[in-house]
């Protein structure tokens, strides 16, 4: 894992996932805790070469791959877990994650790998997203929602920490299909880091580079959005011909417009989680209604 120090109070952990990391008078507050005990403990090596103790854990949202190494931090140091009301019943209770992916139903030993199963982790206090200060430092939590239901990200200083709330063009070419529990929300929440990002120097995603210059982050921005707009119009083309159709035969129609493959069960569940979210904010929009035929339940344009 690399350390980078984005100002006098401020560093980035990159691995896996960024970890930020905001210091306050020799101790520090960590943001997100990586994967698995493995990162928990390259978080705390490094901390530790800082000459910091950490005392607090902001989680952005309770992803595997955020959350995952907070276990074993909190075993270690004794330090206070702070994350949003939702996030917080998952961390407590990992396997909502893969059981959410399922549709609720008990997860195929293929989703319940350490990339969607985590070690659980109890909060200590359950965030608004709006907070102005943790553990006495003074910061602001800001609600983000989209990637993750309750998703928040930080802003500290001249630094502007926003979990998944986008992803880098190179990470996104890569997945081909972001996931997005709430396609519309995302939206929103997209167009809102851009009227703010003018105001920070450095921007750190979830994952990949860290911005340093706003029209970089701005394009990471658009292209996540351009991304997302692409989805709902797949769908909407793929309705256009007045047909209903369901959502296994939409998500064919965005992975193969997306150039995506689908080879495994957790690629085709999180690809799911985002049609079907797409499909939910095109009928919230009033584009689309559910349709049920022979027993399918189905969507069609609504004209
Ligand atoms: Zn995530």
């Amino acid at each position: 894992m690399q350390l980078t120090q984005l100002h006098e109070q401020t560093w980035v952990i990159q691995g896996g996932a960024n970890i930020g990391v905001i210091a306050q008078e020799g101790r520090c507050l960590i943001i997100d805790s990586g994967m698995d005990k493995d990162a928990g403990r390259d978080i705390l090596n490094q901390v530790k070469k800082l000459g910091l103790t950490p005392t607090s854990l902001l989680i952005t949202h309770a992803h595997a791959d955020h959350f995952g190494g907070a276990h074993y931090l909190v075993r270690q140091t004794g330090l206070k877990v702070y994350a949003t009301r939702v996030e917080a019943a998952v961390m407590s209770g990992p396997i909502l994650e893969p059981l959410y992916l399922f549709s609720g139903a008990q997860p195929p030993r293929e989703l319940q790998h350490k990339f969607l199963l985590a070690k659980p982790c109890l909060v200590d206090s359950v965030l608004e997203g709006n907070e102005q200060a943790i553990d006495h430092i003074p910061l602001q939590v800001i609600s983000l929602p989209g990637h993750s239901i309750e998703q928040v990200g930080v802003a500290f200083g001249d630094t502007l920490f926003v979990g998944d709330a986008f992803l880098t063009p190179e990470i996104l070419d890569k997945h081909r299909i972001p996931f997005y529990t709430d396609v519309q929300a995302g939206l929103t929440t997209l167009t809102t880091l851009k009227t703010r990002m003018a105001s920070f120097k450095h921007i750190v995603a979830g994952h990949g580079e860290i911005y340093t210059s706003t029209e970089r982050a701005n394009g990471a921005i658009d292209y996540t959005v351009e991304r997302l707009e692409r989805i709902l119009e797949h769908i909407r083309v793929a309705l256009a011909d007045g047909e209903a159709r369901t959502v296994a035969e939409l998500l064919r129609t965005v992975a193969n417009a997306q150039g995506a493959k689908i080879e495994a069960l957790s690629q085709y569940v999180l690809y799911n989680t985002t049609v079907q979210s797409a499909v939910s904010t095109l009928y919230a929009w009033g584009e689309i209604h559910p349709f049920f035929q022979d027993n399918f339940l189905a969507w069609q344009r609504t004209r």
